[in-house]
């Protein structure tokens, strides 16, 4: 995608499934994709990537992602179907230390390795 990510993070984010600050080229991911498939994940880093390319959802932002991940219209509508939940989230990570935590950052980082370069590596939580 010859796009450089500066930072990245994983967070809870109670409405969405991942944000972009353009100018700081920084990504936020929603914890709660964890739960979800990991091409689901790939779809939103790949868009939240798009964005460092083109801020609007708009024709140039369309032709970006049909050349980057060609079935993201499906991977959209997949998604769309299922529920940003968060309130179970919660409690999942007050009982539990390390299993909602690390299967994200494994599959970040599978996903990060699969399909981009020089991303940066911190990640706070
Ligand atoms: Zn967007």
């Amino acid at each position: 995608m010859n796009v450089k990510v500066e930072d990245w993070q994983v967070k809870q984010m109670k409405t969405k499934w991942g944000s972009c600050n353009i100018e700081k080229k920084r990504i936020w991911i929603n914890l709660e994709l964890a739960k979800k498939p990991e091409r689901s994940l790939e779809y939103i880093i790949v868009h939240e990537m798009v964005h460092l390319l083109e801020r609007h959802h708009n024709h140039r932002f369309v032709a970006y992602m049909d050349a980057f991940l060609p079935n993201w219209k499906a991977l959209k509508a997949e998604l769309n179907r299922l529920p940003v939940s968060y309130v179970d989230w919660e409690i999942e990570c007050q009982t539990s230390q390390s299993s909602p935590v690390s299967p994200i950052f494994a599959r970040i980082g599978k996903a990060v390795g699969k399909g981009f370069h020089q991303v940066a590596t911190f990640i706070s939580y």
